[in-house]
């Protein structure tokens, strides 16, 4: 579970994230919605604690955050990322990604790491690719690969920023598949998507953000057919 209570974070005089309260529980799958520069990837990333918040509070799984007394590092293991663009590294093999935060970072074992990343790989539908380069794959590929990394290190949340916007448009499907997959078993979701039809069939809540702002909130066929808040209203008409 995430807790976020009265969030803010400035950029100098930019005020990006204004008293933003979110909670997000266990097994739920949350679509973040909003214009661009509405603050929706700052707000993933002092989830991540890869910004750092101004003020407010973070709780994870009910326990409050704070970097002064926390190893973010430990954090980190128990929240996963994926980001827009896969950021694999080019000079190992797909397993070699998979296996290397579970070794370097979780101390695991070669071998136990080698047999769990196959297992994620075999998951992700990318078994027979476990020794190709990244290069050798497409983007939807490349992009199951990441999530198979974050998967390795056992999240108890999985944070998605945009996972699908750098994919051609035949590629999304394979991609949102997975993530389909992860939401079935329970995975615990944040997702920051365009992809309108994933949020109305995966999402159990819908956030609508707009200027550093948590606007709406609400069950998909809430938000998407009877939005309560004009500028909802707005920001669907000029998306959908
Ligand atoms: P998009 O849909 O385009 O990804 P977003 O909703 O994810 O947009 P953010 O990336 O969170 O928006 O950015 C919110 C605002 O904060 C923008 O005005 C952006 O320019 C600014 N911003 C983000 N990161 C930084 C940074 N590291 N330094 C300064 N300004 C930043
Ligand atoms: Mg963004």
């Amino acid at each position: 579970m995430i807790k976020v209570e009265k969030l803010n974070k400035s950029f100098g005089d930019l005020h990006v994230l204004k008293d933003v309260d979110l909670t997000v529980f266990e097994s739920d799958v949350v679509c973040l919605i909003g214009a661009s520069g509405s603050g929706k990837s700052t707000l993933l990333r002092c989830l991540n604690f890869l910004e750092k918040k101004d003020n407010g509070t973070i709780m994870i799984e009910n326990e409050e955050v704070d970097l002064s007394r926390n190893d973010v590092n430990k954090i980190r293991e128990r929240v996963g990322m994926v980001f827009q663009h896969f950021n694999l590294f080019p000079h190992k093999t797909v397993l070699e990604n998979v296996i290397e935060a579970p070794i370097h970072v979780k101390k695991m074992g070669k071998r136990e790491a080698t047999e769990e990343g196959k297992a994620l790989l075999e998951k992700v539908g990318l078994a027979d690719k476990a020794n190709v380069y990244p290069s050798k794959l497409s983007g939807g590929q490349k992009q199951r690969v990441a999530i198979a990394r974050a998967l390795a290190m056992k999240p108890d949340i999985m944070l998605f920023d945009e996972p699908t916007s750098a994919l051609d448009p035949e590629l999304v499907g394979e991609v949102l598949t997975t993530m389909k997959e992860l939401a079935k078993e329970g995975m615990t979701m944040v997702v920051v998507t365009h992809e309108m039809g994933f949020a109305r069939e995966v999402a159990d809540w819908v956030v609508y953000m707009n200027d550093g702002k948590i606007i709406e909130v609400g069950h998909p066929d809430e938000l998407f057919d009877q939005p309560k808040e004009a500028r909802t209203k707005e920001f669907l008409q000029t998306t959908m």
